[in-house]
């Protein structure tokens, strides 16, 4: 059964590389309708949240309608949609940026658990199941999907800076683990890296509070770490947003070796590339109870709590 936003959720923050402020709202769509990105300020343009609409871009993944409207830092939100079962809504932004809030997707999970999910009766669900392992590479980084009857996340990553350093993770997408285990990791980056990024007019609205600062064997944000392992954390949480602009739930193994937003894109150009390497499945209730969101409808009592005081910390 497809799923939506039982009423409006509204987000204020700053974007992260612009500095701008910028409001952000998550509101019921009907079924089959997708995620669309709806720009208030540019005569409400449309802008599907596609793997075929995105720009590569380094930092962040940005989407393009290809008639002038572009929205950027789209994967928090689109993990945060992707991890508690939402597959149709429409994500009105009054700017060319995402609020980045604290960094990671608890904010959003926060939100969208507040307004709640409504089921949505006679409309069968649909996902994309992977029939053969499709891989790109760049150097040393690779990504692949590999065939699985769920979604499964298998990231590391290999930084010089002592605080990160190697990170592995595999975690299985089922039941909510996105809620559990991803959803409140920050982003991070390098202290130096900041300072250049500033300099180049990026990342002005970059706080010790919205991303997690690392220089050396030293984490500069206050506070510390949410979790030992945040970095590939994130990491895992980015490729849940990234790969939700499949436009639909994929059934497959991911595997990211220093992979990045830009590859994940090539990922899923290789894959539709490749019509045998895929197909539309139309899932049954036991299919389902495997998919990211399944059982956070049920919880969401649960969860709410944990949402509300990672938000705030
Ligand atoms: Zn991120």
């Amino acid at each position: 059964m497809q799923t939506t936003i039982a009423q409006k959720a509204q987000f204020r923050g700053v974007g992260l590389h612009s500095g701008a402020a910028v409001r952000l709202a998550i509101l019921p769509a009907p079924a089959g309708h997708g995620i669309v990105f709806v720009r208030t300020d540019l005569d409400r343009a449309r802008i599907p949240a596609r793997w075929d609409h995105v720009t590569p871009s380094q930092l962040c993944t940005l989407l393009d309608n290809g008639r002038g409207a572009t929205v950027s830092t789209v994967e928090h939100v689109m993990a945060a949609l992707s991890g508690t079962g939402i597959n149709n809504a429409v994500v009105e932004v009054n700017g060319p940026e995402v609020p980045i809030l604290d960094g990671s997707a608890a904010p959003f999970v926060q939100g969208i658990l507040e307004a709640g999910l409504r089921q949505q009766p006679g409309a069968p669900l649909r996902a994309l199941r992977v029939l053969r392992e499709v891989e790109v590479q760049q150097g040393e980084a690779f990504a692949r999907l590999s065939p699985a009857d769920h979604l499964e996340i298998h990231f590391d990553i290999d930084f010089a800076d002592a605080a990160i350093g190697r990170q592995e993770k595999r975690l299985d997408m089922a039941n909510g683990s996105f809620v559990h285990e991803l959803m409140d990791s920050r982003t991070f980056c390098r202290q130096a890296d900041v300072v250049q990024m500033q300099q180049n007019g990026l990342a002005l609205g970059g706080t010790y509070l919205n991303a997690v600062v690392v220089d050396g064997d030293k984490i500069l944000s206050p506070g510390g770490l949410r979790h030992r392992d945040e970095a590939v954390r994130h990491k895992m949480l980015d490729a849940v947003g990234d790969l939700a602009l499949a436009g639909a739930p994929l059934l497959a193994r991911y595997t990211g070796h220093r992979a990045g937003h830009a590859m994940t894109n090539r990922l899923l150009r290789a894959l539709f590339a490749q019509p045998d390497a895929w197909e539309w499945v139309t899932l049954t209730p036991a299919m389902e109870n495997r998919l990211p969101g399944a059982g956070v409808l049920a919880s969401a009592a649960r969860l709410l709590p944990r949402a509300r005081q990672l938000a705030v910390a």
